[in-house]
């Protein structure tokens, strides 16, 4: 029976799907001073791990919004995943190890954060203890959102409690779909998927037996078997003896998702083990198959798409779970300051202009990796990963944003030969601002400290006007902003943090609360107050220099 419940809930946001980007969202909305309501069909977080490669720009994100320590709490010490191991079995034959570029000493320094492994199973209850802590009753499980319509001031729905039957209305001002790959709402709003759906199935299997004896002297993220009728992948989660396994290109080895029994699957993982006696206790199977697909809109009107509902990608190279997260935060701060009434409604078209080329690029690498790797077809012989696999810092630091959001500053945009793998620092307007060692209150911090969730001016040794403008335009407008100053509250560590911000000591940088530079004068102006109000009148949509 189907009980309907009244009045309306209303709020300013809806976040439909509490995967790891719907957690995210909610947390950075509240922390942004933002309310919403985070629905999820299902009464838990995930049960099965997917990703567990948390990268060191998401990293520095959770950083920013305080839940790094616990994430690492839950995950396993870097040192623990350090390598990719190739082997015939677990206890047989290695046929080759490597070092990924991203965990070599010289890409390593490029943040003051380390990346981390961190099961989603373990990751989401993390996110969902911090969210519901941000804002208390904002998350809703066992509640499926059923009914939609969109009109121009927002969105009319349809929430379905799946435990008690009980129907509610909502209605919201803006609506995230972080829904997954099945996200009906893509549908809805006439989003066009493109790429290449369906590359390669594979199953995920969830089990418990102890690995050590073959992996501890070779601390491993991934240890792939290559066999001529079985190609699997082990997935490292606790290094001891709960471990995932991947089988890939199921139908090339004439296998069906029916043929994936628990015993069946037992079996494959003691013939990738090595070890005919093994116990193996699986916990959990799941057939999925890998796409490289992405909207070809991840906005309209009210609604936005982000996550897994806007791009699916192959898992080679774990991102998806980490451009989703950073759509989040690229959307959440732009939401919130529409919602507060310090940016125009225009702001948001710059979600889809800054995410989706972004998102294209970062899809096809991942398919580029898992190409590489023999995915999709039937593979007699090992087929190693080309070199840019786990070796993308161009991808993962290298970001620049083109839009309506940056001011750009007249210099050339930085050229890369490979803008996969290579990352230089640069605080040209559109990149992430880079990390540079500073000191404050004698303790060693990063320019990464001083950023996310506000705008914050970074100012040279002599750029106080920069700063004193910088607080009374805060002051004014009641913008989140921070200021700080070389040689103020902030001392250089050991290299000028003006050369690596590409200005004088006389010039300033603006970051937004998404880390990224939105603005930069390389000198001091006669009316900065002026110059300031007019960048940040640019960045928010109010007006053009
Ligand atoms: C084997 C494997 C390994 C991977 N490894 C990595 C990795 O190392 N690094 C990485 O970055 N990524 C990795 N990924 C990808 C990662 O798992 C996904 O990108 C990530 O889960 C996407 O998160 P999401 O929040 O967008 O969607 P999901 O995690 O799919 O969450 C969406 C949620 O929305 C809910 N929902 C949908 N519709 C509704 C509705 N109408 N009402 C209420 N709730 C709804 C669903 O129940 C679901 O819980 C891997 C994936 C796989 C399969």
């Amino acid at each position: 029976v189907t009980v309907r419940e009244t009045p309306t809930l209303e709020t300013p946001v809806l976040i439909v799907g509490g995967g790891p980007v719907g957690l995210t969202a909610s947390l950075l909305l509240s922390q942004h001073g933002v309310a919403s309501l985070l629905v999820e069909r299902h009464p838990g977080t995930a049960i099965l791990p997917k990703a567990r490669g948390i990268n060191a720009r998401t990293m520095e994100m959770y950083r920013q919004h305080g839940v790094e320590a616990a994430i690492r709490a839950a995950g396993l010490p870097v040192e623990r995943t350090g390598l990719i191991v190739w082997t015939e079995s677990l206890a047989g034959a290695e046929i080759e190890r490597r070092v990924p570029g991203r965990f070599r000493a010289a890409n390593v320094a490029h943040s003051p954060v380390r990346n981390c492994l961190c099961a989603q199973d373990d990751l989401e209850p993390v996110l969902r203890r911090f969210a519901e802590a941000a804002g208390p009753g904002e998350l809703r499980f066992s509640t499926e959102l059923t009914a939609i319509s969109t009109d121009a001031d927002g969105v009319s729905g349809t929430l379905h409690d799946r435990a008690g039957g009980v129907e509610t209305a909502v209605r919201a001002r803006f609506l995230i779909s972080a829904e997954g790959a099945q996200s009906r709402m893509r549908r809805m709003i006439g989003a066009r998927m493109e790429g290449e759906e369906k590359v390669y199935d594979s199953v995920n299997i969830l089990f418990h037996a102890d690995l050590r004896p073959w992996t501890q002297h070779r601390p491993a993220a991934l240890y792939f078997v290559e066999q001529p009728e079985l190609r699997g992948t082990f997935m490292t989660i606790n290094a001891h003896d709960r471990w995932g396994f991947l089988i890939h290109s199921l139908t090339q080895y004439g296998l069906r998702p029916a043929d994936l029994t628990p015993e069946r699957c037992a079996a494959f993982i003691r013939q990738a083990v090595g070890v005919d006696d093994l116990d193996v206790q699986v916990k959990g199977v799941s057939v999925w198959e890998a796409s490289a697909i992405v909207a070809d809109r991840f906005r309209d009107g009210p609604v936005f798409l982000a996550g897994d509902a806007a791009h699916e990608m192959p898992p080679t190279g774990g991102f998806g779970l980490n451009t989703g997260v950073q759509d989040a935060q690229n959307l959440c701060w732009k939401l919130a300051a529409v919602l507060h009434g310090h940016a125009d409604a225009s702001l948001l078209a710059t979600y889809h202009a800054e995410r989706q080329p972004l998102a294209t690029q970062i899809t096809r690498s991942a398919l580029a990796n898992a190409l590489s790797m023999g995915r999709t077809q039937r593979q007699q012989g090992a087929k190693l990963a080309r070199p840019e696999f786990l070796n993308e810092q161009g991808l993962i630091f290298g970001v620049t944003y083109t839009s309506d959001a940056v001011v750009p500053d007249g210099t050339a945009p930085l050229a890369v030969a490979d803008p996969v793998t290579e990352y230089i620092p640069s605080a040209t307007p559109g990149r992430r601002a880079p990390h540079v060692p500073l000191v404050r209150d004698g303790e060693p911090i990063s320019t990464i400290d001083l950023f996310g969730p506000r705008f914050v001016l970074v100012a040279g040794r002599q750029g106080g006007a920069w700063a004193e403008a910088a607080e009374a335009i805060a002051t004014a407008r009641r913008l989140p902003l921070a200021a700080h100053r070389i040689g103020g509250d902030v001392e250089e560590a050991d290299a000028p943090w003006h050369d690596a911000y590409g200005v004088g000591e006389a010039g300033a940088v603006l970051v937004r609360p998404d880390g990224h530079v939105a603005w930069r004068s390389a000198e001091g102006e006669a009316d900065p107050a002026r110059v300031l109000a007019q960048a940040f009148d640019r960045v928010l949509g109010r007006g053009s220099l």
